[in-house]
Parts: C-alpha cells; sequence; structure tokens
C-alpha cells in the first residue's frame, strides 16, 4: 500500500449496486462444484508462491518503480504466465497503458525536466461459463509495483525489492488465476485478473483502469484486491471492507465452510487507518462496486530496503491465496451480485 493517507474530502454518494433482470437466471447446473474448487484449490502450493515472489522481487526488476524497465520485465512475466493459462488478453492484449508523467535529469545541465511516459497494468480474462452471468465480472486485482531503487544502505543495498509489497499479491494473482484456469467448468461469472501499477505513487494504475475499464463498468460485480498477504500471524488475516458491503458475510462464510486453510479471518484492525480507501480496491468502491482488501498487516520492514522474499511466509501466503480462490469462486458462482450495506462513509 502506499504510505501517504488519502486526504479526499468529497463526499461521492455511491449508488447501490442495481440488481439486474439478469441476476435472475439460473445458475448453470456444473458451476459451483465443492470437489473441484478444492482440486483446483490445492493447485496453489507454498513452493509455487515462493517461486514467483522470489522471481519478482529479485534484483533484476529493480524494485519495480513506476515506470522503469524493471517494472515493464515484471509486467511482461505476468503477462506471459497468463499466456500460458490459457487466459484472454482483456486489453488489444494483456498489457494496458496509461500515461504518466516523469522527472527526468539531464546530466549535462543539471536541470530536471518534465517528460510524459507510459506505464502498464497487465489485464487478462477467464470467460464465464454461464449464459447471461459470463456478462458480468469480478476482478482480482494486486499491484505489481514497488519503490524502485533508492540510496544503499550499511549492506550496499539499494533495491527496493517489495517482496511483501506486493509481490505477494502479484503471485497469488497468478496462483489463483492458475487454479481457476484448472477448472473444467469456468465459473458462471467470467473473472478479470488485473496487476496494476503505480499504486506507490497514488494508486494510478487501477484510477486509469477505473476510468477507462476494459469491460462496461456497471458489469463488474465487486473487486477482491490482494496487498501485502505473506507477514505476521500465521493463522490469521485481515479482510478489510466486511462492513461495508454483502461481501463481508460472504468471506466469512467462505472462511467457515474452509477450515482447512487455517486462517482466521479478522475485521479491519485499524480503523483510523481508514485502510478501506488506502489500495487499489479504492478506485473501484468508488466507482460504486463493492470491494474487499486480503491485508496481513504491516511490518518492520514496510517500505524498507529489507522487504525481501526470506522474510515471508510462503506457507501462509499460499493458504491466504486459497482463501481468495474459493471467495472469488462463491462471488462468481452466485446468482446475486453482491450489494452495499452501509455506504454511509466519505470518500
Ligand atoms: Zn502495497
Amino acid at each position: 500500500m502506499p504510505a501517504k493517507r488519502f486526504l479526499l474530502t468529497a463526499l461521492i454518494v455511491l449508488l447501490a449496486a442495481t440488481s439486474c433482470d439478469q441476476d435472475d437466471a439460473p445458475l448453470g447446473p456444473d458451476s459451483f462444484d465443492p470437489n473441484a474448487a478444492a482440486a483446483a484449490a490445492a493447485t496453489i502450493t507454498p513452493d509455487d508462491m515462493y517461486q514467483l515472489i522470489e522471481h519478482l522481487a529479485s534484483d533484476q526488476m529493480a524494485g519495480r518503480d513506476t515506470p522503469s524497465p524493471g517494472l515493464e520485465a515484471a509486467t511482461q512475466y505476468v503477462a506471459g504466465k497468463f499466456a500460458e493459462l490459457g487466459l484472454l488478453p482483456g486489453a488489444t492484449s494483456f498489457i494496458q497503458r496509461y500515461p504518466i508523467d516523469v522527472e527526468v535529469l539531464d546530466a549535462e545541465t543539471g536541470q530536471t525536466a518534465i517528460v510524459s511516459a507510459g506505464a502498464p497494468n497487465v489485464v487478462a480474462i477467464l470467460p464465464g461459463s454461464h449464459p447471461v452471468l459470463r456478462d458480468t465480472y469480478v476482478i482480482f486485482s494486486a499491484h505489481i509495483d514497488h519503490l524502485g531503487v533508492g540510496t544503499a544502505d550499511a549492506t550496499g543495498d539499494s533495491i527496493y525489492n517489495g517482496a511483501d509489497d506486493d509481490a505477494s499479491g502479484t503471485a497469488a494473482l497468478i496462483e489463483v488465476a492458475e487454479a481457476f484456469a484448472s477448472l473444467e467448468t469456468a465459473p458462471s461469472r467470467s473473472l478479470i485478473f488485473l496487476a496494476v501499477s503505480g499504486e506507490e505513487k497514488g494508486l494510478l494504475g487501477s484510477r486509469h483502469y477505473a476510468d477507462h475499464p476494459t469491460v462496461p463498468i456497471e458489469l463488474i460485480v465487486a473487486d477482491v484486491n490482494a496487498d501485502m498477504i505473506s507477514r505476521n500471524s500465521p493463522d490469521s488475516i485481515a479482510v478489510i471492507g466486511q462492513e461495508y458491503s454483502s461481501l463481508g458475510s460472504l468471506i466469512r462464510s467462505v472462511a467457515a465452510n474452509h477450515p482447512e486453510v487455517r486462517l482466521v479471518v479478522t475485521g479491519d484492525l485499524w480503523p483510523e487507518e481508514r485502510l478501506f480507501f488506502r489500495s487499489d480496491h479504492f478506485n473501484f468502491v468508488r466507482n460504486g462496486i463493492p470491494a474487499l482488501w486480503f491485508f496481513a498487516g504491516t511490518h518492520g520492514d514496510y517500505h524498507e530496503l529489507s522487504d525481501e522474499v526470506d522474510t515471508i511466509d510462503a506457507d501462509k501466503a499460499a493458504r491466504v491465496a486459497r482463501l481468495i480462490f474459493f471467495t472469488i469462486y462463491s462471488i462468481a458462482n452466485t446468482a446475486d451480485a453482491p450489494v452495499w450495506t452501509d455506504t454511509d462513509f466519505e470518500l
């Protein structure tokens, strides 16, 4: 998540998600299958999570600053994984680019200049299986960018590898996509796997996606976001946003139905931080789309050079990813779209 608190004073009245006629259509006979879901979730392993986080947080990605060659390499890597899984490109390709201004230092004159550049999001689609509900979408988002390169510490390390923040969420994106791609029958609703950049610069990539969605935004029924899921207590995970929509009772019921993931789902442990408004799901919330953020909490390595792969709990990260899989599976196989239960908040 970004360090700076958003100070947005505009009060935006959210429209309750309107239930559309198509929600009344019956689900396909085979779209919800607990045994198939369990087998798919089992493809998400600690080893796979560790290897993905290790690669995304390796020095060759140079901290995945927005924009940077390291970020481009990371997004190409994720796009390649989505292609291997047989997912469809969410835009004209798997990459959605957006404009960003960057400050460039002229080495000869010592002057800085603002030049416009581009930065990538990665967007992939798994089409749903229901003849009507497949025209609605559940988004799984995670940010792929981090803080880039800074001043070297005493050991000579200058790369902000961002293993927990948010290589862990990006790895979950790939692993959950793989689990869904392994299903013989896709869920009823279509799924969008979205790796956004520019989060650390102020949620830029998710803002661009929400302002330029690759599907009509009114057809997006929920956003599930993963940002920092691999640290702290091995047996609990905070899921932020439960109090605002029907996704709250949904995640609590999913967690109760899956004791094998060995995770106690807590609510927002840090209400004074206004976390519901501080990661990429915010850009869906402000467009009226109910959202949840899976967040394992902050720690001493947060936004430090020491947020490295050897500090992560890959077993926990895999179990969180499995819980996310079951959560999205449930949203995507429920005929009624999630609805807001409390919109009495200021964005
Ligand atoms: Zn983050």
